[in-house]
């Protein structure tokens, strides 16, 4: 492998990075001599390396390249122990990811197989008609690979899983939390970055690990409702898709605003399917 790939990789994985930045690219397009799309494709392993794969033993690494130019990995996860309706996909993971360093739009989702119909539906979300989806023959618009969709639009919604308002939710005055609490502080902030437009259950999670690293995971609701994605399943995605173990968990947390719909039960059952940590949980 090229010497400048390989140093960008040793550097990644020992920082537990999972993104690279847009310098990171051009450094990188400039000393392989390959286009975008070609380091994307050639990038692709790597994400497959992240995947969690204890049930299919199928791996599938995904890239959404964002609005700033930064690239961001996505594989796929499967917990043991919990239904199949927990696992997360490769693109909900690369699209998760962007989504946490606050993307507002996707340029391209690089995929190293043919996105399923429940990634179809929730890239939908992402209200992108024009979305580019980079497969491994070939490359689609979303609304070919889509047409006659059910989408967010179906149910009124005026914007996409990006670029939603913010929410208000807030910490003071609520009995259940400290607010003096770092971790409380970063679960209600995701939760607040959360798309919950149909359900109104905003919802965050956030992972302190040993090294003091967090991993977070906000709630990414679908018109579908299945393809929604959980706050804890983004969480430990996160956690995989940088390198560290379920024991590297010291403490969880999730906030949520109070709706018909709730994250925290999902959530604490699939943490404590792979660490013994209790999840500390708030309602605002
Ligand atoms: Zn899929």
């Amino acid at each position: 492998m090229n010497d400048v790939l390989q140093q960008t990789l040793e550097q990644h994985r020992l920082k537990h990075l999972a993104r690279f930045s847009p310098d990171q690219i051009a450094i990188l397009v400039q000393a392989t001599q390959l286009g975008e799309e070609a380091l994307a494709r050639a990038l692709l392993p790597l994400a497959q390396q992240k995947a969690r794969v204890p049930v299919s033993d199928f791996t599938v690494g995904a890239i959404a390249i964002g609005g700033s130019g930064h690239w961001y990995l996505g594989a796929n996860m499967e917990i043991a122990g919990q239904p199949l309706s927990s696992a997360l996909h490769a693109e909900q993971s690369a699209i998760g990811h962007a989504a946490l360093f606050d993307e507002r739009y996707i340029e391209k989702v690089i995929v190293s197989a043919t996105p399923c119909g429940h990634c179809r539906q929730f890239m939908l979300e992402l209200d992108q008609d024009s979305l580019m989806l980079v497969l491994p023959q070939e490359n689609f618009m979303l609304s070919e690979l889509l047409p006659h969709a059910f989408g967010p639009a179906d149910l009124n919604q005026s914007y996409g899983m990006l670029n939603g308002p913010a929410g208000n939710l807030v910490a003071a005055g609520n009995p259940q939390v400290d607010t003096h609490d770092a971790l409380m502080f970063a679960a209600l902030d995701e939760a607040n970055a959360s798309y919950a437009p149909y359900s109104k259950n905003r919802a965050g999670v956030a992972l302190l690990l040993s090294d003091g690293q967090l991993c977070l995971g906000r709630y990414l609701e679908n018109v579908a409702f299945n393809p929604s994605l959980g706050p804890m399943q983004l969480a430990l995605s996160q956690l995989f898709l940088r390198g560290y173990q379920p024991k590297d968990i010291k403490r969880a947390f999730i906030a949520e605003a109070a709706a018909k719909v709730q994250q925290a039960d999902a959530a604490e059952q699939l943490l404590a399917s792979i660490s013994s940590i209790t999840l500390e949980k708030a309602q605002f």
